[in-house]
């Protein structure tokens, strides 16, 4: 495989099938003369771990040798040093030279297998993984702890309500199909938790994000998921990342993943916000930086921290986090402080002891040391929007020169779909109510939950009556018109989408125009008719810690 620039998890994947890349095009001719070409120009510049799996022609032969102990891991020998949150949770799930869990300290660059807390996966992924366990360890093989394995259908549950006639003759809805049985019976025959569809009415249990921040992982905890947006979970102060296909059937074997300790980035936001900036404003913020736009923080740790940072809620956070995949970071984390503890109190039924208890040493040392520091100030920042094609397109929305009118609004998905910014579309929609005013006549506005809970949660606090009376459509949860797959897609090219998702890269969710914005943006524009600030009206307030 020869190409500009490939991706970290696309690379390793690659190395884990046993298919060498390069980024040389000259090797193309030498390729093409016959001329033969060393392993060692594929394992130049690689870790010796990553080197040993080119040599044994990928993960799996890899893992087979390291059971039979005919391969073993070189010892990372990094002496003990100040380290971000990020390297001492690595630190602390590196498997040792004798296989034991946990070295002193480790430094960016260095590399092993890391044991996981948990795996999960959806069912794009799971079924080719089922695929590779099946054929190269057994049908009957049994998955290493699948009590801390976890599988989610949240991906193409509404496909059928927006899939073309066309589409579906090429047989896309019965593949599916085929994915979502492909997953169910794999998870029965393993014993595996699947949260799959619900059965009384059409919906998910919830997004995999959503539900494994709201239920499963833990401060201090290393979580790998297949899919790019895992960083979620790093609000409450894991490591989380995105795994490929590859990893997470090796996984599945060894309950470890390879890892090279990245190097991190650290984000400072000093100061208080607006009372109508929120989370999504400070990311959409931090993506229009030079640094980041520039690739700087391509496979870093993005750290968040910061006055700001600090006053935000874990479902706040998790907007953050989740969006270091628009970064290209390698995860994204907030250290775990008493926002957390209450979130583990509230959100989990843990006791107060408990939870500090679990977030003891979860901080970066004084000396820890970072690739880069960015600071800024909250103050500063006012309501944001990422023009079409790109999250880093982002602008303060009173820089825009025109007013932009509207025909779909969307708020839900992982990034937009939890407790919080439920409580930010019935602010604002409950305001317009007050003031005698709807959803505008020319607008859509969908809310889909991003989890069963998070539907609860709406049910408690007499969210759904406010939707509704305003004129929103309320769907349940699911992935949907973020990937193209369920309601809420544009038509045609001209139409302008406003949306709280996290990506609006060109097609991702059908041919309009689509502008990344706050929920309370989202909300506050699909009343206005075109895209507008949210004013509050304690307008101008800055929020105090
Ligand atoms: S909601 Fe969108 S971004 Fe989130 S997991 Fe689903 S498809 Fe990915």
């Amino acid at each position: 495989m020869i190409a500009e620039n490939i991706e970290r998890i696309y690379k390793q994947n690659c190395q884990n099938l046993g298919v060498l890349t390069s980024t040389d095009f000259s090797m193309i001719d030498k390729i093409r003369s016959g001329a033969e070409i060393p392993l060692s120009v594929f394992t130049a510049g690689e870790d010796e771990i990553t080197r040993q799996i080119i040599e044994c022609g990928g993960l799996f032969q890899f893992n087979v040798a390291r059971i039979q102990g005919k391969v073993s891991l070189p010892p990372v020998e990094t002496k003990p040093r100040g380290m971000t949150i990020a390297e001492k949770i690595f630190a602390a799930h590196m498997v040792a030279k004798d296989g034991c869990l946990g070295i002193p300290a480790v430094q960016p660059g260095d590399s092993g297998f890391a044991r996981t807390d948990l795996r999960f996966s959806h069912e794009y992924v799971t079924p080719m993984a089922a695929i590779f366990f099946d054929q190269l360890v057994g049908r009957g093989a049994p998955v290493n702890d699948p009590g801390s394995v976890v599988f989610f259908r949240d991906h193409l549950t509404f496909l059928d309500d927006v899939l073309s006639e066309q589409k579906r003759k090429m047989g896309l809805l019965d593949l599916a199909t085929q994915l979502k049985l492909k997953q169910g019976e794999f998870a029965e025959r393993k014993g595996i938790r699947l949260h799959g569809e619900l059965t009384d009415r059409k919906g998910s249990e919830g997004i995999c994000h959503s539900v494994v921040l709201e239920s499963y992982a833990l401060p201090g905890q290393l979580v790998v998921g297949s899919d790019s947006h895992t960083p979620h979970s790093g609000a409450i102060g894991c490591v989380a990342f995105g795994i490929g296909t590859t990893d997470v059937f090796n996984s599945w074997i060894t309950k470890d993943v390879r890892v090279r300790v990245p190097e991190s980035v650290k984000v400072v936001i000093r100061g208080k916000r607006h009372a109508n900036v929120t989370a999504k404003d400070l990311i959409l913020k931090i993506l229009s930086l030079d640094y980041v736009r520039s690739g700087k923080a391509l496979a870093k740790v993005i750290e968040y921290a910061g006055e700001a940072v600090e006053e935000l809620s874990v479902d706040e956070r998790a907007t953050m986090t989740n969006m270091a995949a628009e970064i290209g970071g390698f995860t994204g984390i907030v250290a775990p402080d008493k926002k957390a503890v209450e979130f583990l109190m509230q959100r989990r039924g843990m006791s107060g002891e408990q939870s500090e208890q679990m977030i003891q040493g979860l901080y970066s040392d004084p000396d820890a040391q970072y690739a880069q520091v960015i600071e800024l100030d909250a103050a500063e920042i006012t309501p944001m929007i990422a023009t079409p094609g790109d999250p880093g397109n982002g602008k303060f929305i009173r820089d825009m020169n025109t007013p932009v009118p509207v025909e779909l609004a969307y708020g839900g998905t992982c990034t937009a779909g939890k407790n919080e910014d439920m409580d930010m579309y019935a602010r604002v929609l409950r305001d317009a109510l007050k003031q005698g005013k709807k959803v505008a006549g020319s607008v859509q506005f969908y809310i889909q939950f991003g989890s069963q809970e998070t539907r609860e949660y709406c049910m408690r606090q007499g969210y759904i009556d406010i939707f509704q009376r305003a004129g929103a459509h309320i769907i349940e949860p699911s992935c949907g018109a973020c990937i193209n797959a369920g309601p809420g897609v544009t038509t045609r090219p001209d139409q302008v989408v406003i949306s709280a998702q996290n990506r609006n890269f060109p097609g991702r969710s059908r041919p309009g125009q689509m502008y990344l914005a706050s929920p309370l943006t989202v909300a506050a524009s699909a009343v206005a008719g075109h895209i507008v600030e949210y004013e509050p009206s304690s307008e101008r307030e800055l929020i105090t810690a």
